[in-house]
């Protein structure tokens, strides 16, 4: 026996989980300009949910890393800690699941980054997805889509056990759930760390430049980058007010590595290199993960169609006819 529940009545079980929290949803927009697109957003009634969302535009990353995140305000008298709310993140695919736990390592090592904590330690995810519930990845609730349209549940906090004992999930007989298998990808080659380590001067770097435009779509889309960079907004009119905030950034744009007089990352090939050798030489090395779940938004959104999965099969390859492996 386990718990399960229809999709017919997940939005009765949204409508009340929404009065206790700032509830985020995938939906399929309804602009025209931009249909069959799907984007995360709060809750409401009207949404055409989008469960098992084929791609979101932006990744669930902005509700626990905001683009613009208040890090403190301050007036004359005091420095005044910015609070977050309770919420729930609901419908996060396995793969943004594994983005969210792996960027909460970081945000954690070597020292805790306290907003950041404040954040997750208020955040309850609840994953939708095909595949059983992964043993090595936290969640509050996990549904397995099981039938069309019925959801197996997992819980995996208390939080999670008290969501699911709702009167929305009935007891069942449900079939043996899927195995969780993790995808067998060219990210597991045990020397992709070592080809890109070893590729500063492969000639695919400059090739590159001809298409990207250093605009940084990348970085923005991805869940995993979290480059940022700090504004001070000071109001000295009002009682000199004002607010320290840590705004997305991407290594990939010219200013990023700009001090004084000095750039450090001038050229765009040494930018764009920089990005590859962050997420799969240093990431792996500080953190033992890369810096992508291969969730693909990076590929389907850049302006200049470049692939990086085409990039590291390249690198990868010289590196092994050059090594003889
Ligand atoms: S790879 Fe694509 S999205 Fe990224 S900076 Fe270059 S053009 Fe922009
Ligand atoms: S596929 Fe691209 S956007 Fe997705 S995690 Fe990897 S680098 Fe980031």
């Amino acid at each position: 026996m386990s718990l399960i529940i229809y999709d017919s009545q997940i939005p009765d079980l949204l409508v009340e989980l929404a009065q206790e929290f700032k509830l985020y949803v995938p939906v399929e927009k309804d602009l025209a300009s931009f249909s069959g697109q799907y984007i995360w957003k709060e809750y409401e009634k009207s949404d055409r949910l989008a469960l098992l969302y084929p791609l979101t535009v932006a990744s669930p990353k902005e509700f626990l890393l905001p683009s613009k995140d208040v890090l403190f305000e301050y007036d004359k008298e005091e420095i005044k800690k910015t609070k977050s709310s309770p919420q729930i993140i609901f419908g996060l695919s396995l793969v943004d699941l594994l983005a969210v736990e792996r960027l909460g390592k970081v945000f954690e090592t070597p020292v805790t980054d306290l907003n950041f904590k404040e954040r997750r330690d208020k955040t309850v995810l609840v994953a939708v997805d095909k595949l059983s519930p992964p043993q090595d990845i936290e969640f509050d609730v996990y549904l397995q889509e099981i039938g069309d349209g019925v959801f197996a549940s997992f819980a995996g906090s208390k939080l999670g056990k008290k969501i699911i004992s709702k009167k929305y999930f009935e007891n069942h007989k449900v079939k043996t759930p899927k195995i969780y298998t993790k995808k067998d990808s060219y990210l597991s080659d045990p020397d992709l760390s070592q080809a890109v380590a070893k590729s500063k001067n492969h000639p695919i770097w400059e090739e590159l430049t001809k298409t990207c435009f250093g605009c940084g779509i990348c970085s923005y889309v991805c869940p995993l980058c979290y480059c940022f960079d700090t504004s001070f907004e000071i109001d000295f009119c009002n009682n000199q007010q004002g607010t320290e905030c840590r705004n997305w950034s991407s290594c990939l744009l010219k200013d990023f590595a700009a001090v004084n007089s000095c750039n450090y990352r001038e050229e765009l090939k040494n930018r764009i290199y920089n990005w590859y050798f962050h997420k799969f030489v240093r990431m792996p090395s500080e953190y033992g993960f890369e810096g992508c779940v291969d969730c693909n938004r990076c590929i389907v959104y850049c302006p200049a169609k470049i692939n990086y999965q085409k990039v590291l099969r390249t690198v990868l390859n010289d590196y092994k006819k050059r090594t003889k492996k």
